[in-house]
């Protein structure tokens, strides 16, 4: 029986992501470390630390150092935080009272280190998350796509891997959730293909968050699926 679903928040809940790729694409290159915002998405969920050092070491032959990656970190941030604010992702907030509605937990699982990040979602989804029940970087040892994040919002719910779904849009993001061995949907909210969120283990690939909004009660109804894909 469903008890929770787990949802990721860049590119889930809130369409962040082309600020991340415009941010981490420019940032990189004013280092002399190229970086296109395709490949943005396909790292989406690493640490910023494991990110610079795919770069570095693709550059330069060698991790960057504490200093280069604060550096370029920073610069990467302050640039995002000159982009407009990102925007609650259409459909979310339909799905969100859906699944209230049904009466299962909503658990966020997020990669993001925010302090204000409990504020940002309640002012974009008031009553639908309690700060109990979210996984941000602070909570875990290892980031996506370690399945450490996923195994605590289930120990954050009290619940098995077997009561709960996940809701991703990343690669990465969906082998964290495939490894903690939760049913995953993957939301192709990105320019990449679905069948990269499928090779990571989606159970299910959609082209939206607003088809997942219109379609919920069919796909949750569905046992035991190889992998659908819908577009
Ligand atoms: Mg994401």
């Amino acid at each position: 029986m469903l008890k929770a679903v787990l949802f990721d928040m860049d590119g889930v809940l809130f369409d962040s992501m082309p600020n991340h790729a415009y941010a981490w694409s420019h940032a990189m290159t004013d280092f002399g470390l190229k970086m296109e915002p395709e490949e943005v998405y396909m790292n989406e969920g690493r640490t910023g630390h494991g990110t610079i050092n795919i770069l570095s070491n693709r550059y330069w032959g060698r991790n960057a150092t504490d200093e280069e990656v604060q550096k370029i970190y920073d610069a990467k941030s302050a640039l995002f935080n000159t982009l407009p604010e990102p925007q609650p992702m259409p459909g979310a907030m339909e799905l969100l009272n859906k699944v209230r509605a049904q009466g299962m937990m909503r658990v966020i699982v997020t990669g993001s280190a925010t302090h204000a990040l409990l504020d940002r979602v309640n002012a974009a989804y008031p009553d639908i998350f309690l700060p109990e029940l979210m996984v941000t970087a602070f909570d875990v040892k290892h980031g996506k796509p370690n399945p450490e994040p996923y195994l605590m919002g289930l120990k954050k719910a009290n619940i098995q891997a077997d009561e709960a779904i996940v809701v991703e849009n990343a690669p990465l993001g969906v082998q964290a959730a495939h490894a903690a061995g939760i049913f995953t949907i993957a939301v192709n909210t990105g320019p990449l293909k679905d069948e990269v969120l499928k090779e990571a283990g989606a159970d299910i690939v959609l082209p939206s968050m607003q088809y997942l909004a219109d379609h919920w009660e069919e796909i949750v109804s569905i046992d035991n699926v190889q992998c659908i894909m819908y577009n």
